[in-house]
């Protein structure tokens, strides 16, 4: 029978998948996952256990203390967790990019961390946007400054997902001022830890990804000590540059498991539904759609996989996995919305998973990157004069 699952993958993959999914079944069954969603709760056990099972460690070396693995092992992981919870793995993807910078920069104490985040024990989170910015981050206002051999934080972050459960922030901040001719200079990532008096964490209430735990960080006089600067001072942006492609991908997931879920769900509802003596996936207005929701996110996956191909080939995937993020997310924004119609008003109610996917689809629009933006980058690779 045609599903929306992948098609063209070895056994290991597959069987990594089934690994996760019996876990979520066990941790998060539907019931309960749309409970974290509805009082957008974060369930430190089923974080725990996919640290437990090597999870949370994936793409982090093993002589490191994660648990190997590749990035075709995390996109499918991804997209397993975000079939069940979307938010899940929206703090996954944070905290694989935590660790695989952790891996890439290693300073002592960085490493250091790396064994318990990998656990699961330990939880670090991103601050990157902030009120004034988000796409336009190289304006950002918080700054760092070296006083009496440590760090001193000042800004604010918002929209950073899990500080309230982290116990520490990678804070983007200048350092250093702007460079005219290179503009992303000056700005350094320095992991700040939470639990001190500077820093304050309030949660902010959004109607999409609620169970990813979405808050704003004050920094006042926040303090770090010096080696908890990640990758060298004013580089950060090179640091953030080199793992964007992965990045990508993993945002690319996340929509491929939120679609997949979705279309499951309209496939399986069209065919309980009755109307007019019949099941209304009997009407070709219900059907149709699916059939387009198949086409598109199996061609959504397929350039996803070709990425993940030459991400794990060593070349250099900056432009297609912009395509894959773009086009993954376009794709799941008209496949939840065509599950939405197909289910009529029990696609709207709080037991149903598909208002839930309504909701999340819509971050995979803007984040982590916008797909304006993203359609910024395509076309001045296109050789496009650039617009901004
Ligand atoms: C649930 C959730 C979790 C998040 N988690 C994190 C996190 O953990 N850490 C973190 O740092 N951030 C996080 N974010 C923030 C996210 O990364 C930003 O929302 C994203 O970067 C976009 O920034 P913005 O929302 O400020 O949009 P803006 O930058 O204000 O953009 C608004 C609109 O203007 C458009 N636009 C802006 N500039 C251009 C241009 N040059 N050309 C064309 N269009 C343009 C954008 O595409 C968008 O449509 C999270 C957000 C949400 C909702």
């Amino acid at each position: 029978m045609l599903t929306a699952a992948p098609w063209d993958e070895p056994d290991e993959l597959t069987a990594v998948r089934g690994m996760v999914q019996r876990l979520l079944g066990r941790h998060l069954p539907l019931d309960r996952a749309l409970e974290l969603d509805r009082t957008g709760s974060f369930d430190r056990a089923t974080w725990e256990a996919l640290g437990a099972a090597g999870l949370l460690g994936l793409g982090a070396d093993e002589d490191a203390g994660g648990s190997g693995g590749t990035v075709r092992d995390a996109v499918a992981v991804t997209e397993e967790l975000a079939r069940v919870l979307p938010s899940l793995a929206v703090d996954y993807v944070l905290s694989g990019m935590a660790m695989r910078m952790l891996t890439d920069t290693g300073s002592d104490r960085a490493r250091r961390w790396l064994p318990d985040i990998a656990s699961g024990r330990r939880i670090c989170s991103f601050g990157l946007s902030e009120p004034g910015v988000g796409t336009d981050l190289l304006n950002l206002a918080t700054t760092a400054r070296e006083v009496d051999g440590q760090w001193v934080v000042n800004g604010r972050k918002t929209w950073i997902s899990l500080a309230s459960e982290a116990d520490v922030v990678f804070t983007l901040a200048r350092t250093d001022p702007a460079e005219p001719a290179h503009k992303s200079r000056g700005l350094s990532l320095i992991a700040v830890p939470t639990d001190q008096d500077g820093v304050t964490i309030r949660r902010v209430h959004l109607a999409g990804m609620r169970a990813a735990i979405t808050c704003e960080v004050f920094l006042d006089d926040a303090s770090a000590p010096l080696d908890n600067l990640v990758g060298t001072r004013g580089r950060a942006m090179s640091i953030l540059g080199r793992t964007l492609d992965v990045e990508r991908v993993m945002a690319a997931a996340i929509s491929l498991g939120i679609g997949r879920a979705a279309l499951d769900l309209h496939v399986a509802y069209a065919g309980e539904r009755t109307a007019f003596g019949r099941a209304i996936g009997a009407f070709q207005a219900v059907a149709h759609p699916a059939a387009d929701s198949i086409c598109e996110l199996s061609a959504a996956r397929a350039l996803v996989d070709s990425t993940v191909r030459m991400i794990g080939r060593g070349e250099p995937a900056l432009a297609h996995s912009a395509m894959a993020k773009l086009n993954a997310a376009e794709a799941t924004a008209r496949i939840v919305d065509r599950g939405m119609r197909a289910m009529g008003a029990m696609g709207l109610a709080d037991e149903s998973a598909m208002q839930m996917y309504f909701r999340d689809a819509r971050l995979q629009l803007f984040s982590p990157v916008s797909n304006e933006m993203v359609r910024n980058v395509l076309t001045e690779s296109m050789g496009l004069p650039r617009s901004y």
